[in-house]
């Protein structure tokens, strides 16, 4: 599989090694596959008894020529990626309603207790893998390739990075974030992480300040060239590639779990709380190969972006605003252009790839200089009809948590963003008319642990209820006595970040 830019005429036929590498195409597109592979009929039967791994390597088989990663690489790399979760499902599929048919797909049982993980950790072991042998193949005394991954976080983001990129060799991370701006136990999730190459950098500003230094950084050519400065956010294609798993996994689960008599007449609804629609995406691509999806379901929050746009055909940027769910406030949704692309090109009248670069092009210009772009009638009616949406306010959010605490008999406990997406299901399921065919599976992002503040706010007046001894799992209970490691960063100034990189890379003997 070759994969190609959404954007560009020049690069259209890139490896996934240099997609994964670069993570961006030259002129500002994201890379996606030459075309989605199709699956026949017989793999419902023939991978429906297959283990969370060996269905991974099934999947990415696909996506990856094996002159690039051998089978026996590609193993090893899934085996080691998903060693760090605590289940051996690693996404398990918990009902939480059996009248109702709603499951929650836990994505949260990797090192840092959010969904993130199970992309990161495979994309940390991916860029190791890739550097090692580059650097094998040099000759004694040519200098080794390294990579240098900067990012800004507010919390999620920047834990899961680290975990997936900690002792990995020829890496360094270095993670910036707001000081006092992060919730306490992300802090600590950050620093508490010792080893040499990763630095995190407690920056005497806002988040805002933070993405600003990261994209200054990045725009430092002489930097850049010097350090091969590089990321692993969002628009990485591994991380889209990594994520297919567990909807096919969810699927084979379910079928599992349900009665002889309902397994042939069932249909799947995912509901996914969604930020820049990296979660969600991968199951367009699972839908797309033939897993067969009733209905994709787009959650958000209050900035609401997604659901605004398939309401309209308008994507509309607005401000920032803080939600009860953090990770998924944005006022863009990056990954939304590769599904964008699909839409295009089945809507444009030429099934053109460079037509639909054009447009797409011409979109990304107009939400540049106006923040908003607007597509077709035939365009957003085919959005329509793949994608559903639903807007949870902050007061939902809440009222959802207490819900299914009050609802399940074991009080199953909802992080606010879980609940983003429950609060949608539930509304579905209510629109759909109790139909006991119809399965709903919401995705189950982050553990509520994580985020005790709002978890409180909606719990603390059940009698009973006790944060430490409901909620907050040992292992995070220990980090509050864990040695940490952070270099304070004063001023809100590129130079001083830049000689705090290059001072910490000397040290790791990285130059
Ligand atoms: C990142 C994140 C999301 C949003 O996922 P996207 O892929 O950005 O749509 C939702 N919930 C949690 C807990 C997250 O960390």
């Amino acid at each position: 599989m070759s994969y190609r830019s959404t954007r560009s005429s020049e690069q259209q036929s890139v490896s996934f090694e240099e997609a994964i590498i670069t993570g961006l195409a030259t002129d500002g597109g994201l890379f996606i596959p030459a075309e989605i592979p199709k699956l026949d009929d017989s793999f419902l039967k023939e991978w429906s008894q297959l283990s969370f791994q060996e269905l991974a390597f099934k999947i990415m088989r696909l996506y990856i020529k094996e002159s690039e990663i051998s089978d026996d690489e590609l193993k090893s790399l899934i085996i080691k990626s998903y060693s760090t979760f605590r289940s051996k499902d690693v996404t398990p599929l918990v009902p939480i309603d059996s009248n109702k048919n709603l499951y929650l797909l836990e994505l949260f049982h990797g090192p840092t207790y959010a969904f993130k993980d199970v992309a990161l950790q495979f994309v940390g072991n991916l860029f190791e893998f890739f550097l090692t042998r580059k650097n094998a193949a040099k000759k004694e005394g040519e200098p080794r390739d390294i990579i240098t991954v900067v990012g800004a976080t507010s919390g999620d983001t920047g834990s899961a990075a680290i975990y997936g990129l900690r002792n990995k060799k020829d890496v360094s991370v270095f993670i910036l974030y707001p000081t006092g701006r992060v919730s306490p136990l992300q802090e600590r999730q950050m620093t508490t992480v010792l080893d040499d190459n990763i630095h995190t950098l407690s920056v005497n500003g806002t988040f805002d300040d933070c993405q600003d230094l990261v994209k200054k950084v990045f725009g430092d050519k002489e930097f850049n060239d010097k350090y091969h400065v590089g990321a692993v956010n969002s628009i990485n294609w591994a991380r889209i590639l990594a994520q297919m798993t567990y909807y096919f996994y969810a699927y084979f689960q379910l079928l599992k779990q349900l009665p002889e008599s309902e397994r042939s007449s069932f249909k799947v609804k995912f509901i996914v709380p969604s930020g820049n629609f990296g979660d969600i995406l991968a199951g367009f691509y699972a839908k797309e190969m033939g897993l067969p999806v009733e209905e994709l379901v787009v959650a958000t929050n209050e900035n609401d972006i997604l659901d605004r746009f398939l309401h309209s055909g308008k994507y509309d940027k607005a401000q920032v605003k803080e939600t009860y769910s953090p990770a998924m406030d944005i006022c863009v949704s990056s990954n939304f252009e590769r599904f964008l692309w699909y839409m295009i090109k089945r809507t444009s009248g030429s099934n053109d790839n460079l037509r639909t670069g054009e447009i797409l092009s011409q979109y990304m210009r107009d939400l540049a200089s106006n923040g908003v772009f607007e597509v077709s009638p035939e365009t957003l009616k085919l959005a329509q009809g793949s994608l559903d949406s639903s807007r949870v306010s902050n007061e939902d959010t809440v009222k959802t948590i207490r819900e299914i605490y009050t609802k399940t008999s074991n009080h199953y406990i909802l992080d606010p963003h879980t609940a983003v997406g429950v609060a949608t299901a539930l509304r579905k399921i209510a629109s759909d008319g109790n139909d006991l065919n119809l399965k709903y599976i919401s995705l189950s992002t982050a553990h509520p642990a994580k985020f005790s503040e709002v978890v409180n706010q909606a719990l603390s007046e059940f009698e009973g209820y006790s944060f430490e001894k409901d909620v907050l799992p040992d292992e995070l209970k220990k980090l509050s006595s864990m040695q940490t490691k952070i270099k304070l960063v004063e001023q809100v100034d590129l130079k001083v970040v830049e000689s705090l990189i290059v001072s910490e890379l000397e040290k790791e003997g990285k130059k």
